[in-house]
C-alpha cells in the first residue's frame, strides 16, 4: 500500500521516480501530463482545450485535470495505492484531492518533495528535447510552478504529509532517498 503525491518543479524527476517506484511497490503511477499529452494525441475535444494552455507552459483549467484525477482513482488498479506525479499543481487541485480521497476513504499516506535548483533543471529539461521544452516554455513553467505549486508546500507541511528529499545525485541516489523518507512516514 502507497498512496503518495510526488512533488517537484517540472524537470525535478518525478516521472523518472515514479518509474521506479512502480516497480518496487506495484502500485500505478498516476501523471497528469500523461494523460493530457495521451487526450491531446487521440485529439479529443479535451486534448484541444489543453493543448493551447500545455504549448504556452500555463496550467490546464482546473476542472479538466480535477475531472480526469477522479476517473482514474476510480479504476480498479489504484485499490492498494497510487503515485500522483504532476498532480495536484496548485491549492484549488489539492483542496480537490483531500476531498476526492476522504469521499473514497484513502487519505494521503505523504508527499514526497524532490528539491532541485533552477538552473540544474534548465539543463536537464533542454538535454530532454520535448515538444513542450524550448527554453522560453521552460521559464514559464518554472514561474508558474513558483506562483502556483509552490504554495502546496506550506500547505502539506501543515498536513504534517511534507518528506523533503535532494533531487541532485544519481537516479539511484534519489530513489534511495526517497525509500528512506517512505519508511519513515
Ligand atoms: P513537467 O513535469 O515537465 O511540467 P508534465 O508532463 O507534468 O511535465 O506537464 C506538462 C504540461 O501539462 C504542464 O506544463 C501543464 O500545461 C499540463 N499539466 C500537467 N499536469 C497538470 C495539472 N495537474 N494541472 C494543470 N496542468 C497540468
Amino acid at each position: 500500500m502507497l498512496k503518495i503525491v510526488l512533488l517537484g518543479a517540472p524537470g525535478s524527476g518525478k516521472g523518472t521516480q515514479s518509474a521506479k517506484l512502480v516497480e518496487e511497490y506495484g502500485v500505478p503511477q498516476i501523471s497528469t501530463g500523461d494523460l493530457l499529452r495521451h487526450a491531446v494525441s487521440e485529439q479529443t475535444e479535451l486534448g484541444l482545450e489543453a493543448k493551447k494552455a500545455m504549448d504556452a507552459g500555463e496550467l490546464v483549467s482546473d476542472h479538466i485535470v480535477v475531472g480526469m484525477i477522479r476517473e482514474r482513482l476510480n479504476e480498479p488498479d489504484t485499490a492498494n495505492g497510487f503515485i500522483l506525479d504532476g498532480f495536484p499543481r496548485s491549492l484549488a487541485q489539492a483542496e480537490a484531492l483531500d476531498e476526492m480521497l476522504a469521499e473514497l476513504g484513502r487519505p494521503l499516506q505523504c508527499v514526497v518533495h524532490l528539491r532541485v535548483d533552477n538552473e540544474e533543471i534548465v539543463q536537464r529539461l533542454l538535454s530532454r528535447g520535448r515538444e513542450d521544452d524550448n527554453e522560453q516554455t521552460i521559464r514559464n513553467r518554472q514561474s508558474v510552478y513558483q506562483e502556483q505549486t509552490e504554495p502546496l508546500v506550506a500547505y502539506y507541511e501543515k498536513q504534517g504529509l511534507l518528506k523533503p528529499v535532494a533531487g541532485v545525485g544519481t537516479v539511484d541516489d534519489i530513489f534511495s532517498r526517497i525509500k528512506t523518507a517512505l519508511n519513515e512516514a
